[in-house]
């Protein structure tokens, strides 16, 4: 697995005009495309993806690729109409007149998506996630997804923190300065504790999906699956955080590193837990191709800001490249979330 580091802008413009000057201006950005060193979008999501997919040249995006910090935290906290609501009514009617016409039962759609209908359907995370954004517009990318859970609290789940997630995991399997260490299953909890280099994590994962492999159980439990975690980003950004009313849950790479950890062991313990183990993983993993576009829109491309500054996309702007090429490939051709021996990488 590659590590996406970050590049500066200087880098990046040096790495097609390594003697350019200290003050990137308008006419020296002209200048290159002129030269076709660097290509310009101004505005079509689809194309910025194909481009950055590409890899070949520097991508320098337009405006309209912007957003801004402010509207970064109101869109994170508030979610907005930039996540996919993946267990929304049309998602919902669409996977049931396709299980409708395969089985030729009638099946009863209802406004929230209840423990029976998803057993029914014996739905997960990848089912609905995989239908909402194969039924996406390629030009209003989603930055995540998220679903609302039996406590009328939403779960989501951005797709840069999910890269984070198994980039850390990854990490702590190879690196000695990371270390995830894993508490006792008490029920379908379990205490997690990450230290890397200075800075030290407790996460706890509640109604984790622990369940025999018949367990028909397993395909609701997981509606109710949180993540309590004492990172800022996950403090900031949930209901923990007091001064934010709202009902929403964004996990962090610390909750999806540990969610990991816990499938590893889940796993060790199937013999003695006669067949137990996490059966539900609702963090999208990258495969090679995702994580080659990521370390393309992170290290070779711009977004020019107001004035005509030029910058590295932040964090939001790098969740929704990665949402256009999701829409652009098909989720299938960027994700995937089991592996046999579930060994990240
Ligand atoms: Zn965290």
């Amino acid at each position: 697995m590659i590590y996406p580091q970050r590049l500066s802008k200087d880098e990046i413009i040096r790495q097609v005009l390594p003697e350019a000057p200290k003050r990137i201006t308008n006419k020296l950005i002209l200048d290159l495309w002129n030269k076709k060193l660097v290509e310009l979008v101004e505005d079509s999501f689809e194309e910025a993806a194909e481009k950055i997919s590409n890899g070949k040249k520097v991508v320098v995006l337009g405006q309209k690729f912007r957003i801004e910090k402010e509207d970064s935290d109101f869109i994170l906290k508030s979610l907005w109409d930039r996540f996919l609501k993946i267990d929304s009514v049309p998602n919902l009617r669409r996977i049931i007149e396709a299980e409708e016409k395969r089985t030729g039962e009638k099946i009863e759609l209802q406004p929230r998506l209840s423990n029976e209908l998803s057993e029914k359907l014996r739905l997960w995370p990848y089912t609905l996630i995989k239908e909402a954004v194969n039924n996406s517009n390629k030009e209003d990318p989603p930055l995540g997804f998220y679903w609302v859970g039996p406590d009328s609290g939403a779960r989501a789940i951005s797709w840069i923190r999910s890269i984070d997630a198994a980039i850390l995991k990854y990490l702590s399997d190879k690196q000695e300065n990371i270390k995830i260490g894993i508490g006792k299953f008490y029920g379908r909890n379990v205490r997690v504790e990450i230290k890397h280099e200075n800075e030290k994590y407790t996460v706890d994962l509640t109604s984790l999906s622990l369940h025999y492999e018949k367990d028909i159980k397993q395909y609701s439990t997981w509606l109710k699956f949180l993540i309590f975690c004492n990172c800022k980003d996950m403090s900031y950004r949930s209901r923990q955080h007091d001064k934010w009313v709202q009902n929403i849950d964004l996990f962090c790479k610390h909750g999806g590193a540990g969610f990991f950890k816990a499938i590893e062991k889940s796993r060790k313990e199937y013999k003695i837990e006669k067949g137990k183990m996490i059966r539900i993983n609702p963090f999208p993993l990258p495969n090679e191709s995702m994580l080659n576009f990521l370390d393309n829109a992170a290290n070779k491309t711009l977004i020019l800001d107001s004035d005509n500054y030029l910058r590295i996309p932040n964090k939001t702007e790098l969740d929704q490249l990665i949402g256009a090429e999701t829409v652009r490939k098909s989720y299938d051709n960027g994700w995937f979330h089991w592996q046999k021996r579930f060994k990240i990488y």
